[in-house]
């Protein structure tokens, strides 16, 4: 008998909120919020036939403490889902302090506008002491909300998606079972599906090309490593995709990791890409349209990278003309007995198969069911710790064995090919 709210009502949160429905045991009822009421409105109307739980939709907007309260008061929600933009995740986790509600998200908190003084100061600061030089963090960020989440007494879980979230999972459940010390963690993140278009990105389209065209920073030896944006690249081939080129990259999860990864000596972050989004990427990013500073045009203000946005597809209607599969996971190096190990952890999700179920691909699939699952283990208390934590924190076996159930099988490879080093870096 659990009550939920989930804030946001795209890609990720049109899943999170399908699995919710099909969990009806543990979410007896929901309350979906997003900014455009209609999209919440229509995803009811798709569920509800399906589901006993009870479900309403609310307008708001998430940048707005005082509604988030407002609405929080009346709902009474025993855990807040948000599945909306990590620009609002500070200001919700806010609201959720206020009304002693525990919280979630997927995305690292990173600023709308990057040109804001106060955060502005922080990045700088933060540059030159760590040599990350990422957009988004948590240690300046939503890591400074412990005391507040353990005074309120709730639990908040930082980054509850695929990468982050599932891969964090697998990283503590790799040293619960499998290693007494893990020296290196590859994540490997590969999306072998096809929409046709020439150029779409599969989540928010700001925040991926934000996060692409962004330095790669990676840990090793107790320090980051910034190299050139999409500059390091290395074929793999992948179970149940094929060959594919993957590139060194900034992920959150990395920042986490080498906090709470005791030893551990380096962490990578890779992701595939086809040529024509490179080339696309590159092209916008040369006329100025991934910029985040707004520009003045016939006498009005706008953002070059939200006008992009607008003019390409949603990631939510991609699901009916992708097919292929995603294959997601982590390759740990390290010990147990004495003896060195490698094995790999990942995940194969078939896009048609996601939209065949709940009606998106399999990227919001893939990150919409591990958020329900960390919902519902808020809920059912088996994943009850007030303050605030990355996934890897939280024992791993009921999430595990819940993504077998909730349609993210895992498999298990013992001694998997490695990602070869890149030597003689610039
Ligand atoms: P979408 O852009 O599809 O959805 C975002 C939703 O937030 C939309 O419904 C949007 O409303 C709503 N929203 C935006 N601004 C406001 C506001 N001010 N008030 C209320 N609602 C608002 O994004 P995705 O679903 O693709 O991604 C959601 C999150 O998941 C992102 O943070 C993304 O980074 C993260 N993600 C995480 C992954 C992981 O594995 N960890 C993988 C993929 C994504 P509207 O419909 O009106 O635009």
């Amino acid at each position: 008998m659990s009550r939920v709210l989930i804030i946001g009502a795209g890609g990720v949160a049109s899943v999170g909120f399908a699995k919710c429905c099909q969990n009806h045991k543990v979410f007896t009822h929901i309350c979906l919020a997003s900014r455009t009421k209609a999209k919440c409105d229509a995803l009811k109307e798709r569920w509800q036939n399906k589901t006993s739980a009870e479900i309403t939709t609310v307008q708001i907007d998430a940048s707005d403490k005082a509604q988030l309260i407002a609405l929080m008061r009346e709902f009474k929600p025993d855990v807040c889902m948000h599945l909306g933009l990590p620009y609002h995740n500070l200001i919700i986790m806010e609201a959720c302090v206020a009304c002693k509600v525990p919280y979630l998200d997927t995305a690292t908190y990173e600023p709308e506008d990057t040109e804001d003084p106060e955060w502005l100061a922080l990045y700088e600061k933060r540059c030159q002491e760590t040599n990350m030089v990422s957009l988004m963090d948590y240690a300046d960020h939503q890591w400074t909300y412990m005391e507040k989440f353990k005074q309120a007494g709730i639990t908040g879980l930082l980054g509850a998606g695929f990468d982050p979230g599932v891969t964090s999972v697998f990283s503590a459940y790799a040293l619960k079972h499998y290693f007494d010390q893990i020296e290196t963690i590859d994540i490997l993140d590969c999306n072998g599906g096809d929409h046709g278009y020439p150029f779409a990105t599969n989540f928010n389209t700001e925040l991926n090309l934000r996060e692409v065209s962004a330095p790669a920073d990676f840990w090793e030896e107790g320090k980051w490593i910034s190299v050139p944006p999409v500059t390091e690249k290395v074929e793999y081939d992948f179970a149940g995709v094929g060959k594919k080129d993957m590139y060194l990259m900034h992920h959150e999860e990395v920042e986490s990791l080498a906090k709470n990864i005791p030893g551990i000596k380096r962490i990578r972050f890779y992701m595939t890409f086809g040529q024509s989004y490179l080339t696309h990427m590159k092209c916008l990013e040369n006329v100025g349209m991934l910029s985040t500073v707004p520009v003045m045009f016939e006498g009005r203000e706008i953002t070059p990278i939200q006008f992009l946005k607008f003019l390409m597809p949603e990631p939510s209607t991609l699901g009916p003309r992708t097919v292929g599969k995603t294959n997601i996971g982590c390759i740990f190096t390290g010990y147990k007995d004495g003896k060195k190990r490698t094995i790999y952890i990942y995940n194969i999700c078939d896009h048609q198969e996601s939209y065949q179920e709940v009606g998106s691909q399999a990227i919001s699939y893939t990150t919409g069911v591990p958020a329900m699952i960390a919902a519902a283990l808020i809920c059912t208390k088996e994943w009850d710790r007030p303050g605030v934590y990355n996934l890897e924190e939280l024992d791993p076996d009921k999430f595990m064995e819940m993504l077998n159930e909730w349609g993210l099988p895992w498999v298990v490879e013992e001694n998997p090919v490695m990602v070869p080093d890149v030597v003689n870096r610039q």
